[in-house]
């Protein structure tokens, strides 16, 4: 479980615009840490920082005290598991589109994966189990499924940090509690970046990080920041 941390860190897309101004923060060894604020804060900017979309104009990147531009980008991407918003399926079975990405799992490992993301039971009650068929060619899977499904694809791979780019902003409410319930478990033992626009999605994080317009304006644990309101 990596420390990872954000050191004195400028960013712009374009030569004459920052996004992010000297920020700093840390997220401690198995930690949550969740970065909130506005649409267009730069949060997801830090995300892709994070994965080496982009490299930072100023400042660094740690993870366990190694600047990131010097770890090779497989082992990299490797160590950060992904759970974006819209997660995108392909249009082929259940097990294909949670093995995708990684060489060759075992059965055992997809099962296992998909158990730990709270989507075994309904897979294993389809007539196809694993092999039933998604998207055009078959079974419409839900929002909540869907991103069920994206989930035990990021678990397969095990990875030590774990970034959620506001991963239930796109469902219904009730079926983002149960799937925050889920990232919740599944985020226990890993460091996690978690990406959200309100401050409810991510109460319960150890270290809430409020941003606005490409800075950190407060910092704190949730009753940290009612006190401070
Ligand atoms: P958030 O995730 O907080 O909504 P983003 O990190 O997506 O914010 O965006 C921060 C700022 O960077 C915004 O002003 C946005 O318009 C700009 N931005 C994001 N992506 C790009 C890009 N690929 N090229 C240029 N500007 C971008
Ligand atoms: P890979 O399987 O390629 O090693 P992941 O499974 O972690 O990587 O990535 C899942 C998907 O999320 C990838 O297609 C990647 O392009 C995409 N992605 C990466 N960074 C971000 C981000 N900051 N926000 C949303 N999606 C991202």
């Amino acid at each position: 479980r990596p420390t990872v941390l954000f050191d004195n860190v400028s960013f712009g897309y374009e030569q004459d615009r920052q996004i992010l101004h000297h920020l700093s923060f840390e997220a401690p060894a198995g930690s949550t840490v969740a970065l909130v604020g506005p649409s267009g804060a730069g949060k997801s900017t830090i995300g892709r920082l994070l994965f080496r979309f982009y490299d930072p104009s100023g400042g660094r990147i740690l993870i366990d005290g190694q600047d990131i531009s010097q770890v090779a980008q497989e082992s990299l991407r490797r160590a950060i598991g992904i759970v974006p918003q819209d997660s995108v399926l392909f249009n082929d079975t259940i097990g294909y589109n949670i093995a995708y990405g990684r060489d060759d799992p075992s059965q055992e490992q997809i099962v296992r994966a998909a158990a730990d993301a709270s989507i075994l039971p309904f897979i294993e009650a389809l007539p196809q189990g694993f092999d039933t068929e998604v998207g055009e060619r078959g079974l419409k899977l839900s929002g909540g499924e869907k991103q069920r499904v994206a989930i035990a694809r990021t678990l397969l791979k095990n990875p030590p940090i774990l970034l959620l780019d506001e991963a239930t902003s796109a469902l219904d409410s009730r079926t983002e509690q149960d799937i925050l319930s889920t990232l919740k478990r599944v985020s226990a033992d890993r460091t996690t970046i978690a990406i959200a626009h309100r401050l409810s999605t991510i109460a319960d994080a150890d270290i809430i990080n409020v941003m606005d317009a490409g800075r950190i304006v407060e910092s704190g644990n949730h009753a940290d920041l009612l006190r401070r309101d």
